[in-house]
């Protein structure tokens, strides 16, 4: 079942990258911004192709306005990377050399008294530089100006999410086959990783093992507790696939389940079901969330629901749009997004079961379509 070179994807092309690009400028203009700095991260992947491998102190900066061409301010010693990487995006370059002050040439391209949004990953260093070299100008957060620039997808991209997801069900199946019982959660952990990257994963960004106690823990990734029998666990998964996001859970047990095993799983999977079947174009993001809140609510443990119950997922693992209350942004077709309840009995056990799931014209579609039943496992 492991992908061959067959199956990559076509890549995006230079009318993908243009057009993004364009739409970024928009929805800036709209944002009441004059222009974009974006700064090595989530946002200049998307708009450009370009992932810097080694993220250093000298400044790479996209800037894009209405007034001028994307233009890649980047250090010489990096210009061929970000070429052969942004060949498809057809931008202008401008290389700085070490020794030269880098900000001079970012400077050019920006008008003094305008308002840009910036890279919330640019560093301190390189934001205190551009305002001493631009005076006048004004900056605010990429991401909280522009939440959504990024949270409909394509075909393109949604065609990738589907064959990450998809290799995120096979990596489960095969997880229900090794043995927990007697090894450390880190084991497992690293059967997890193995198999992610074996079903076509570059990028492992998370293995969570969360066994007995541990599992009521949702930030717990794993340790060198050892699995017990009759262990609930808790298992988180994900990373990147041609450069897009898988994330699913399950929670599975160790032998036969106690009756309160049984009971808390059961009401998570109904929620996760509330929360997929609240998913259609035009409901607020926050009505997901209460759904899915409601359910475990009803059942006496609302306390225990301790976090939102999904995040967009794309060339990030975690992105916008987020289904928490609060969150009026209306959904619409091609925002994918996890929808990820749990509960969690401090010191006990802990079950979240999680899918990326789809907005299409009539509803959710999920990407991960293992079986959502608790599992026994060895
Ligand atoms: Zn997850
Ligand atoms: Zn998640």
């Amino acid at each position: 079942m492991s992908p061959s070179a067959a199956d990559a994807p076509t890549p995006f092309t230079r009318d993908d990258y243009v057009a993004r690009m364009r739409r970024a400028v928009a929805d800036a203009t709209r944002a009441g911004l004059d222009g974009l700095l974006v700064m090595p991260g989530p946002e200049l992947v998307w708009l450009t192709g370009y992932r810097p491998t080694a993220i250093t102190e000298r400044l790479t900066v996209l800037v894009l306005a209405r007034d001028r061409e994307p233009t890649l301010v980047v250090p010489t010693l990096e210009r061929p990377d970000a070429e052969a990487a942004t060949g498809a995006a057809g931008l202008q370059m401008v290389a700085w050399n070490d020794g030269e002050d880098p900000f001079e040439g970012a400077a050019a391209l920006m008008r003094g008294g305008a308002t840009w949004g910036i890279s919330d990953s640019a560093w301190a260093a390189h934001l205190l530089g551009l305002q001493h070299a631009v005076p006048g100008s004004s900056y605010r957060s990429l991401t909280q100006s522009l939440p959504m620039l990024r949270a409909v997808k394509d075909s393109a991209e949604l065609a990738r999410l589907e064959a990450a997801g998809a290799a995120a069900d096979a990596t489960y199946e095969q997880i229900l086959g090794v043995r927990f019982a007697g090894r450390r959660e880190t084991d497992v952990a690293a059967d997890l990783a193995r198999l992610l990257r074996e079903h076509g994963h570059e990028q492992v960004d998370f293995t969570v093992v969360g066994s007995g106690p541990n599992g009521a823990n949702p930030h717990h990734e794993a340790g060198d507790r050892t699995i017990e029998v009759g262990d609930a666990i808790v298992l988180d998964f994900g990373g990147l696939m041609h450069g897009y996001g898988s994330d699913t859970s399950r929670t599975v047990c160790v032998g036969e389940p106690s009756e309160e095993i049984r009971e808390v799983h059961e009401i998570v999977r109904l929620a996760q079901q509330a929360g997929v079947e609240a998913v259609r174009p035009g409901v607020a993001c926050q009505e997901v969330d209460r759904a899915a809140r409601a359910v475990i609510s009803d059942a006496g443990h609302g306390e225990r629901f301790i976090h939102r119950t999904g995040h967009g997922i794309g060339t990030t693992t975690h992105e916008p749009p987020y289904m928490i209350e609060g969150e009026e942004q209306p959904l619409v077709p091609g925002m994918c997004f996890s929808v990820e309840p749990g509960i969690y009995l401090a010191g006990r056990f802990g079950v979240r079961i999680e899918d990326i799931v789809t907005v299409t014209d009539t509803g959710g579609r999920r990407l991960n379509t293992t079986t959502r039943e608790l599992q026994v496992v060895e």
